[in-house]
């Protein structure tokens, strides 16, 4: 088992500690506003926070990001930070619609009208939740009202 080292916890919607990249940071800051937004994810995940890792020999700009309760983590996954800014987001929105969807067995976010949840998705230099079925962008991440 390799060690991983804890860099930074923080707020779903803040800053973390100096060893985070700037740019994983606010993929963070994105998905946590949009989390924060539902009702239901914010009544699953009661008080979360981010938190971030570094696995022993991993590559440069690999890290581990999850999120954590108070009881302890929930789920963390790898991440290339090195990505850019629209894939990355993306990447951080999938690993915690995996842990709702599978985990917690809650659809989020809901695909406006259906009863799938959307796919986060990089298309350019933006950051979208896509319609699981046609593929159609309809938010950015991070700007689920
Ligand atoms: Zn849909």
């Amino acid at each position: 088992m390799s060690a991983l080292r804890k860099l930074a916890s923080w707020e779903l919607v803040g800053t973390p500690a100096q060893g985070v990249p700037t740019g994983l940071a606010s993929a963070c800051a994105r998905v946590g506003h949009d989390l924060r937004h539902d009702a239901r994810a914010r009544a699953r995940l009661p008080e979360p926070r981010w938190w971030a890792g570094r696995e022993a020999g991993a590559p440069e700009g690999f890290l581990v990001v999850g999120m954590e309760s108070a009881q302890g983590a929930l789920f963390g996954s790898g991440v290339n930070c090195a990505v850019g800014q629209a894939e990355l987001t993306a990447r951080v929105a999938e690993i915690t619609q995996d842990h709702l969807v599978g985990y917690e067995a809650l659809p989020w976010p809901l695909c406006p009208g259906h009863d799938h949840p959307m796919a986060p998705c990089a298309i350019g230099e933006q950051a979208w939740w896509c319609c699981g079925d046609t593929q159609q962008p309809l938010f950015t991440i991070g700007q689920l009202p």
